[in-house]
């Protein structure tokens, strides 16, 4: 087979998170259309309050079990991975029956309060945290955010999740603006805390299908930096419905090619296979 960014979709979530489709739907979906290497990747169960029936069960058996009955079932037709999207805030470790993970940031846990704050919400949330624990800096908020994205590098994940998510809401800078040399340090920081030998840094154009972003993640000098650094990238929908399992990967394409870019990587069951842009 002639290989193609779109024969692999490993960041997708169900109805057993925070998705719209069951399982099977994703799988149905990605075969359909022509997705050869798909991975479940739902959210690692987190002890916040809000995030209940956004992420798996404190007992993820049954998530596994539906993945692993999908492998069965596509067997020499389409590999199905189990992965998993591992939060920061997981008071669980990563599985070790994982094909692989992504490690992903999505709140920062205020130390004073113990309360959480989620950076993909929605305005008010964000606000909210910048407030109650920057006393209104954005961009202080940011810094931290990247902190933890540092953190999560250097525990080698496969795939490093949306690098720079804490852009979701900022279209137009609507909180701060990005290309303040405060941000972009403290997201070159957190760039250079991952392994480019281990590590695969994804293209990802969820919040694009779900109207939040123009661009996928991550921006341009953070592609560039991952491409300097001799790093690998991966395209990824992070889907949330069966119809976007491989969403606008060919503006992810282009946006790698922007990098200098040449090449992606399919995920597979046993290992990288390096695909041409
Ligand atoms: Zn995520
Ligand atoms: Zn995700």
């Amino acid at each position: 087979m002639s290989l193609t960014p779109t024969l692999c979709s490993v960041h997708t979530h169900s109805c057993l998170c925070d998705g719209k489709g069951t399982l099977a739907e994703m799988a149905a979906a990605a075969y359909a259309a022509g997705v050869r290497f798909f991975g479940a990747s739902g959210h690692s169960h987190t002890p916040i309050p809000y995030d209940a029936g956004n992420v798996l069960p404190e007992d993820p058996a049954e998530y596994r079990r539906q993945v692993l009955a999908l492998r069965a079932e596509y067997e020499g037709r389409m590999e199905v991975l189990l992965g998993i999207e591992q939060d920061s805030c997981s008071a669980q470790s990563v599985p070790d029956w994982a094909d692989y993970w992504i490690g992903s940031v999505h709140h920062l846990r205020d130390p004073e309060t113990g309360a959480f704050h989620a950076v993909d919400w929605d305005a008010e949330r964000l606000t909210a945290g910048r407030d109650q624990m920057f006393g209104g800096d954005m961009l202080a908020l940011a810094e931290e955010y990247f902190r933890r994205v540092s953190a999560m590098a250097d525990r080698r994940p496969t795939i490093l999740g949306h690098i720079d998510l804490v852009t979701k809401l900022n279209r137009g800078n609507a909180f701060f603006d990005e290309d303040d040399p405060r941000y972009r340090r403290a997201a070159l920081e957190a760039l250079h805390h991952a392994d480019p030998d281990v590590t695969l840094l994804e293209i990802n154009t969820g919040a694009v299908s779900r109207g939040y972003r123009d661009e996928p993640y991550p921006a341009l000098f953070l592609l560039r930096e991952w491409r300097a650094m001799g790093g690998a990238v991966i395209l990824t929908a992070d889907a949330h419905s069966p119809e976007t399992v491989v969403f606008g990967y060919d503006r992810a394409a282009e946006l790698a090619r922007a990098a200098g870019c040449r090449e992606s990587v399919l995920l597979t069951r046993s290992g990288r296979v390096p695909c041409p842009l």
